[in-house]
């Protein structure tokens, strides 16, 4: 079991939950995603489960419960999660008939004579019907059994359901520690350090990007903003290339480098992006903010292009459009 360091405080408690057998009935794991909050749950299960765990509380990964946790196959063991639908798509909700089957299968006592946990990940993705069923199985809890939910927006749960949970207290990461654990998986420490700063110290989304080549695509926005700066370029040849290439990601590389450029001006110095005015610090942070709308636009039926070339249009340096 590896888990990122910052969560050692997290892991600790929950070990010392499951050698004294007084766990909670319901848990709330969390945190935005990126941290770590899924692979702590899922040590927390098979540790719960496994028949001869380590020194350190930590599952040992060779007995026949562990065995079958790494198969997916563990009877003892429920994972919630989206269905796919019959034309072959996951659907976006979990749904009632899921967390009432879930609640029939608790009521059962265990296979193996121990504990039993279910895994409800997305948690925050229940419809409200679905929250009631949770909600009655939580309020008829059995015993030996935990219910985990994970969820990566808590207060898209109803209070209902929170106030039967205890929150697991999941740390955030320093630089120090979101740096090293990305060094420890194989990443050259420019790109580290680049990465972080683009993610704003999330470390999980940090890697997610270094896979993608994000990188590269957030050194291309820089140039595209330098040379709407400089009106070597105009709006509506960017905004079409990168309204056909992920433009979630790049309005929210954008949005950070008019935040980093805003940041530099005020410290006297000449920006990235070939700013040079302090009077541009209050419109590239006017400009931020839009660019965090716009990426919300984008989840709507709008026309992508047409929201970033209004974004765009607006950028601070540009006296025309
Ligand atoms: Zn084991």
């Amino acid at each position: 079991m590896t888990l990122p360091p910052w969560l050692a405080p997290s892991w600790r408690m929950l070990a010392d939950a499951i050698a004294s057998g007084r766990i909670h009935h319901a848990l709330l794991f969390a945190s935005p995603r990126g941290y770590g909050k899924r692979a702590l749950a899922d040590a927390f299960a098979a540790a719960l489960l496994c028949q001869q765990r380590n020194a350190d509380g930590s599952a040992c990964g060779k007995c026949r419960s562990c065995l079958l946790v790494a198969a997916g196959s563990h009877p003892d063991l429920a994972r919630v999660t989206f269905e796919i639908r019959d034309d072959g798509r996951p659907r976006t909700e979990l749904t009632v008939d899921q967390l009432r089957a879930l609640g029939a299968r608790l009521s059962l006592s265990s296979q193996f004579g121990g504990w039993q946990i279910a895994l409800i990940d997305p948690a925050d993705a229940m419809n409200p019907n679905a929250a009631n069923a949770l909600l009655k199985t939580l309020e008829e809890p059995s015993s030996n059994t935990v219910i985990a939910l994970i969820a990566d927006d808590p207060s898209r749960l109803p209070p209902t359901i929170r106030s039967r949970c205890r929150k697991i207290d999941l740390p955030m990461p320093t630089r120090e520690e979101a740096l090293a654990w990305l060094r420890s998986r194989g990443v050259e420490a420019g790109a580290a350090a680049a990465t972080l700063d683009a993610s704003m110290n999330n470390p999980g989304q940090a890697e997610a990007w270094l896979a993608e080549g994000a990188l590269a695509m957030r050194e291309e926005c820089a140039s595209d903003l330098a040379a709407l700066t400089a009106s070597r370029a105009g709006p509506t040849a960017i905004a079409e290339r990168w309204a056909s290439d992920r433009p979630d990601l790049r309005l929210w590389f954008a949005a950070a480098l008019a935040r980093d450029e805003a940041r530099t001006l005020a410290a006297g110095r000449r920006g990235a992006l070939g700013l040079t005015q302090r009077a541009e610090i209050p419109k590239l942070n006017a400009w931020f903010g839009r660019a965090n709308q716009a990426r919300g636009l984008l989840a709507t039926p709008v026309r992508a292009d047409l929201v970033l070339l209004d974004l765009l249009r607006g950028w601070p340096a540009r006296s025309t459009s």
